[in-house]
């Protein structure tokens, strides 16, 4: 089969692997659309937990073709969205409801073969089925949206919460619709790019601020005494250290976005004691897979305006570049095409 293969950081090239052998307790999902998410680039620079060569890619949906001999409650024709996340289910974790901290953590498209390529490997127990309402291309959105729904379990949204999303590329795009329901007031979002604060507005922003030197001003006029909830959602440290300014006291603050695995920020303890500051961190997903498909079968979610891009496994190299640089929303990979 065709597959993108990273053989080393910062080398990615289009391959014929082997296709992938079905193990009794796996199925084989042939691929309908996978979709580009900036942790792929982590791994590509080698900021991540990934080893090489690697095929990328855990944002996926597509039709069973094959099931293992074990397999009883999936049949060859079931269009299903995995969980990249494998659990071992025994640890101390998984026990204690916090399985994305499995001691025996393993990734589809992160430490094992993912989803850019036309067949893919899954336990049967990580994959949900799909009902009609929810095409292929929204399919590859169960998964970002579970990390969102994840995180909005790790928080607590108050009735009338001032809520500053920093970064309205797809994930911030989701969080915005997402928290829009949450009972915030005010829903504001800081981006850089024009066309991705037009974005943030249609997808139900109350305000959208332009990133620099100004935005201060703007912030503090929307809400003097700070924001309740502060959402990271670029992972860039510079961003992050600056995004603190805007908590209110008794603030919670949610790192979303992944920073580079090395960098740091300067913040003062004197500040979280100070001012009752909570700091949230949110890791992929925890058995959030359900909820999500939920949101995206009763359209509460809109994820078909984020994808700026449906294009075939040959032309990766092109739209990864046009990616990191920033020039395109979510990017879908259609692997059979
Ligand atoms: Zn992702
Ligand atoms: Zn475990």
């Amino acid at each position: 089969m065709q597959a993108v293969v990273f053989t080393a950081p910062e080398t990615a090239r289009i391959e014929q692997v082997p296709d992938p052998i079905c193990r009794p307790d796996e199925v084989i999902v042939q691929v309908a659309r996978t979709g580009i998410c900036g942790t792929d680039v982590h791994i590509y620079h080698n900021e991540y937990m990934s080893e090489f060569p690697l095929i990328p890619g855990h944002e996926f949906g597509g039709t069973i073709v094959e099931v293992g001999k074990d397999v009883t409650d999936f049949k060859v024709g079931d269009r299903v969205a995995p969980d990249p996340n494998l659990y071992c289910g025994r640890c101390y974790f998984c026990r204690n409801e916090q399985a994305n901290h499995c001691l025996n953590w393993q990734g589809v498209g992160i430490t094992r073969p993912g989803s850019f390529a036309e067949y893919v490997a899954v336990p049967a127990r990580a994959c949900y089925r799909l009902p009609d309402a929810i095409d292929d291309a929204q399919a590859a959105f169960v998964e970002p949206l579970a990390c969102v729904v994840h995180a909005l379990k790790r928080l607590r949204v108050w009735p009338g919460d001032e809520v500053l999303i920093f970064g309205a590329g797809p994930m911030g795009l989701i969080l915005v619709q997402a928290l829009r329901h949450s009972g915030a007031s005010q829903v504001v979002v800081v981006e850089k790019q024009s066309d991705r604060l037009a974005l943030a507005q249609q997808m139900g922003a109350t305000a959208v601020v332009p990133a620099g030197p100004e935005q201060t001003e703007a912030l503090r006029e929307l809400a003097p005494y700070g924001f309740a909830l502060v959402v990271d959602a670029t992972g860039v440290p510079a961003v992050i250290e600056q995004a603190f300014t805007y908590l209110k006291p008794r603030g919670q603050y949610l790192q979303f976005g992944v920073a580079p695995n090395h960098a740091t920020i300067k913040l003062k303890p004197y500040d979280v004691f100070r001012y009752d500051w909570t700091i949230i961190g949110s890791f992929a997903l925890c058995y959030t897979f359900q909820p999500a498909i939920a949101w995206l079968a009763n359209k509460l979610i809109d994820v078909t305006p984020l994808i700026s891009h449906t294009v075939p496994l040959r032309e990766f190299a092109h739209v990864f570049e046009l990616f990191q640089a920033g020039k395109t929303l979510k990017v879908q990979l259609q692997p059979g095409a």
